[in-house]
């Protein structure tokens, strides 16, 4: 597989962990699709990171939970270049609320984006992966998935729903050499954690071994080492980065 150029997938890779993760794996022989649909300085500013790698990069903008805007991203691909290699499913949103004040709305929402928007991908990348025979596909996933968390029911059944798929999807896919895994980061510095109110920011580190947050290239290490030759012979499990937080 040396010689023939591969190609990845980051979807919401405009910012944070998915930034991180096209970055890592960045290199030359390799073209990276950034998907995201929205923060669009910050994308292209990916772009340019990855590029600075040596990698190729191109954006791909598109809504993981429209099934319509999927497929025609995924034909894309399929028409030039033709294969796809690396998918990772890191788009993910939150909206907070106790199970009592939870709107329906805030449960389709966060269930719409973290789960089926990497069913969409995996379903539509499969059939490129199939063809080749090959393939490597991570699901972003989280602590939360393990352990619940007061007032992240949606977000908990989502990442938890993903360690059910991707587990699934493992034992279809294994006889075709394509791997299927998760990472479950722990509480990691992004946009998305960092207007935590002061006192659970401080709650959560008094729970956290390493007694310290974890970066975004902490996550995007585990995921580059999923998406290598290294890692051959993993598939169907959880790679847990959060700092000692969970022991499962
Ligand atoms: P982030 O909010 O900084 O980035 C998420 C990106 O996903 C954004 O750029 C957003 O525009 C994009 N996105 C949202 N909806 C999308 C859609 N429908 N289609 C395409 N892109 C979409 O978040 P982050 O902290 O970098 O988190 C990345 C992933 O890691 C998420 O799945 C998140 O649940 C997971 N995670 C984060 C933490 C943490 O502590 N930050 C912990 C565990 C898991």
């Amino acid at each position: 597989m040396s010689q023939v150029q591969r190609v990845a997938l980051v979807t919401g890779a405009a910012r944070g962990i998915g930034r991180a993760i096209a970055v890592a794996l960045a290199k030359p022989g390799l073209t990276i699709y950034i998907n995201d649909v929205a923060n669009w300085d910050e994308a292209a500013y990916t772009c340019s990171l990855v590029e600075a790698n040596g990698a190729q990069a191109h954006l791909l903008p598109f809504d993981v939970t429209h099934s319509p805007s999927v497929e025609q991203a995924f034909a894309q691909i399929a028409d030039d270049p033709g294969r796809l290699d690396i998918l990772v499913n890191n788009a993910g949103i939150t909206r907070d609320n106790l199970i009592a004040r939870m709107k329906e709305e805030q449960w389709e929402q966060v269930l719409a984006v973290n789960l089926k928007g990497a069913f969409n991908c995996i379903r539509a990348a499969v059939r490129l992966m199939l063809k080749q025979r090959y393939g490597r596909i991570i699901n972003i996933s989280s602590v939360v998935a393990v352990m619940g968390n007061a007032g992240q029911v949606n977000y908990a059944a989502s990442k938890a729903g993903l360690i059910g798929l991707t587990k699934s999807v493992a034992r279809e896919l294994a006889s075709r050499h394509i791997t299927v895994n998760a990472v479950a980061p722990g509480f990691i510095t992004t946009e998305m954690t960092e207007n935590l109110p002061e006192k659970t920011k401080a709650e959560l580190l008094a729970q956290i071994p390493l007694h310290r947050f974890g970066t975004p290239e902490e996550v995007a290490q585990a995921v580059a080492f999923l998406a290598s030759d290294h890692a051959a012979y993993i598939t169907g499990q959880v790679l847990h980065v959060n700092g000692g937080m969970l022991m499962p």
